[in-house]
C-alpha cells in the first residue's frame, strides 16, 4: 500500500504544526519534516526537534545535504547528531542519503532507515545498481528520485518496484508526474504530495488532494488499467480530469495521467505496453498513426489520429476530433451537413480533421489559411477550395470553423476580423479561453455557436466509449472543465 507523504520546511513550530494538520485533515499518512530547508530558514534545531511529539502523523526526518539538491552545507557530524536527536524525539524515519552512509556508516536504533539517491541528470544509470547498494547497506526502504525530460525514460524507474522490497523510484520534473500520480499502480512505497497551496519541495510534486481525489491513489492496485494522454506540451490538457472522472462515475478500475512525451517513437517503444488506451495531442497525431498497424477507416486519409485503443489483442488508433466536428455541426444545425458551406480557418491538424470530417458529411468546404501552400494542399486532399485570406470576408460560408490558434490565451485575438453572416453557425475550435472574443461577436451577432469545449467533450466522449464501452458522464465533465477553465482565468 503506498503511503502518502507530506514534506513541510516550515520554520516556526507553530505553523509547522498547523500545516501538519491540515496535511492529515486532507489525507496524508506521512510527514518529512525538512530540517535542512526549515535551518536554512532561521529555524532553531531545538525548536523543530522539541515538536516532533507533537506531530499529528509519523515522521520522516530528512537534513538534505545541498550536494543532493537540500540546503545542508555543514558536517556529517552535526548531521548525525541531528538525526540521533531527531530519533530520539520519535521520528519513524530517518531519510539519509546513500552517499553519505556508504562514507560514514550509521543505524538509527528505534527509527527506521530510508536511504535515498538524487541525480539530476536523467534515469540511464545503473539504477538496479543503486538499489542493491541500499538494500547492501542496511536500507529499510529505498528511495530514488531522478529528474526526467521525457516521459519515455519512466520506465527505467517503473522496473525498479520489483518484489525483493520497498521501494519508492519517483522522476522530477513535469515529465515525472506519471510516476506519482501513478504510485499505486507503480507499487511504489511512498509518493510524496504537497499541501495544494505549497509550491512543493521538488520540482513535479502533485498537490495531495489531486493525488487523492483526481488520481483516486488509495484505490490503485497493480491491476489498475493505465490511460494516458501523450503531448508537448501537456500540462494544460483538460483530459484528466474529464477521463478521470469518467471512470469514477462507472467505477472502472483505471487512472488516467498526462505524459509530456517530445520522443513518440521512444515512449511507444519503451511504454506501450502499460496502457489500456491512449490519448495523442500535439505534436503526435502523425507519428502514431504511422506506428499503429491498424487505424480506423476514417483515421487513415487524415492520416493522423488523437486515439490508441486495444481491439482483442492488437492497438488501434482513432481520429475522434474528425468525429467530434461532425457531431458538433449536426446538433447546433439541427440536421445533416449535406450541401451545408463551411469556410474553415487554417490548415494544421485541426483543420485537416475538420475539413476532412466536412466533406465526409457531404458538405462543401473552402479554405482560408495564413500560409496559402498549406491551404491549397489540404484542398487538393480533399477535393475542397482554397479561398485567399484578404477575399475571405465575401465568402458564402454557413458555417466558419476557427481550426487556428489565433485566441489561444489571447482572447482579443480574432481570426477573423470581418462581419459575421447572423444566420451562420460560428465555431471556434479554441477551449482556452472559453469565452473567445470571436464566440462573443458570434453570439452578438445573433449566430449559433460551437464552443472549444464543446468539441473537446465530444472527441473525449468518443476516446472514453471506445476504451469502456460506457458513455463519459457529459454534464459533470463539462461542469469539471468549466471550473477548471475558471480557476486558470483568476
Ligand atoms: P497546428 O497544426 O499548429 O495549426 C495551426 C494553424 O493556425 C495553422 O493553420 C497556422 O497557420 C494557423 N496560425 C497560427 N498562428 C497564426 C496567426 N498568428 N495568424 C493566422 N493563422 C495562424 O494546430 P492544430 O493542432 O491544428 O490546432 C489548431 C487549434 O485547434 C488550436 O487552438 C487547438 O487548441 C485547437 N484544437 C481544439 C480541439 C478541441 O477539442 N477543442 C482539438 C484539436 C485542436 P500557418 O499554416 O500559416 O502556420
Amino acid at each position: 500500500m503506498t503511503q502518502v507523504v507530506v514534506p513541510l520546511g516550515d520554520a516556526e513550530p507553530a505553523a509547522l504544526l498547523a500545516r501538519a494538520a491540515r496535511a492529515r485533515q486532507l489525507g496524508a499518512d506521512l510527514l518529512e519534516l525538512r530540517l535542512d530547508l526549515a535551518l536554512a530558514a532561521g529555524a532553531r534545531a531545538a525548536d523543530l526537534l522539541a515538536v516532533l511529539p507533537q506531530l499529528p502523523l509519523p515522521a520522516i526526518v530528512t537534513v538534505r545535504h545541498q550536494r543532493e539538491g537540500g540546503r545542508w552545507q555543514d558536517d556529517e557530524r552535526a548531521r548525525l547528531r541531528l538525526y540521533e536527536e531527531a530519533e530520539a524525539r520519535g521520528a519513524a524515519w530517518i531519510d539519509r542519503e546513500l552517499a553519505a552512509q556508504r562514507e560514514h556508516p550509521w543505524r538509527p536504533t528505534r527509527a527506521r532507515l530510508l536511504l535515498s539517491y538524487h541525480a539530476w541528470s536523467g534515469a540511464g544509470q545503473a539504477l538496479p545498481e543503486v538499489v542493491a547498494a541500499m538494500r547492501a547497506a542496511g536500507a529499510d526502504l529505498a528511495k530514488l528520485a531522478v529528474l526526467v525530460r521525457d516521459a519515455a525514460e519512466l520506465a527505467a524507474l517503473r522496473a525498479l518496484h520489483d518484489r525483493r522490497g520497498p521501494v519508492a523510484a519517483m522522476a522530477m520534473g513535469e515529465a515525472g508526474l506519471p510516476s506519482r500520480v501513478l504510485a499505486g499502480v507503480w507499487g511504489a512505497a511512498l509518493v510524496y504530495a504537497r499541501l495544494p497551496e505549497d509550491p512543493g519541495t521538488a520540482p513535479g510534486q502533485p498537490a495531495l488532494d489531486e493525488l487523492l481525489t483526481l488520481y483516486r491513489l488509495r484505490a490503485q492496485r497493480p491491476e489498475t488499467a493505465v490511460y494516458g494522454v501523450i503531448g508537448a506540451p501537456i500540462a494544460h490538457s483538460l483530459s484528466p480530469l474529464v477521463h478521470n472522472l469518467g471512470f469514477a462515475h462507472h467505477g472502472i478500475d483505471a487512472v488516467y495521467a498526462p505524459f509530456l512525451v517530445h520522443d513518440a517513437r521512444a515512449f511507444w517503444q519503451a511504454c506501450g505496453d502499460w496502457f489500456g488506451g491512449l490519448s495523442v495531442t500535439v505534436p503526435h497525431k502523425q507519428t502514431l498513426a504511422a506506428l499503429l498497424a491498424e487505424c480506423e477507416p476514417e483515421a487513415a486519409p487524415i492520416g493522423a489520429i488523437n486515439t490508441v485503443y486495444r481491439r482483442a489483442d492488437r492497438c488501434c488508433g482513432a481520429n475522434t476530433d474528425a468525429e467530434a466536428v461532425r457531431r458538433c455541426c449536426e446538433r447546433a444545425l439541427g440536421g445533416s451537413l449535406h450541401g451545408r458551406c463551411a469556410l474553415v480557418l487554417g490548415a494544421g491538424g485541426a483543420a485537416r480533421a475538420a475539413v476532412h470530417a466536412l466533406r465526409a458529411a457531404g458538405a462543401r468546404v473552402l479554405i482560408a489559411n495564413r500560409t496559402p501552400q498549406r491551404a491549397a494542399e489540404l484542398a487538393a486532399e480533399f477535393a475542397a477550395t482554397v479561398v485567399p485570406l484578404a477575399q475571405a470576408a465575401t465568402a458564402p460560408y454557413d458555417i466558419l470553423i476557427n481550426a487556428t490558434t489565433v485566441g489561444l490565451r489571447a482572447p482579443d485575438d480574432t481570426p477573423w476580423p470581418h462581419p459575421l453572416r447572423p444566420e451562420a453557425l460560428v465555431f471556434d475550435m479554441v477551449y482556452d479561453p472559453l469565452d473567445t472574443g470571436l464566440l462573443r461577436r458570434a453570439r452578438a451577432a445573433g449566430c449559433s455557436v460551437v464552443s472549444g469545449l464543446d468539441m473537446f467533450l465530444e472527441q473525449a466522449s468518443g476516446q472514453f466509449r471506445r476504451w469502456t464501452g460506457r458513455e463519459l458522464p457529459m454534464a459533470e465533465a463539462r461542469a469539471a472543465c468549466l471550473a477548471r477553465l475558471a480557476q486558470r482565468s483568476v
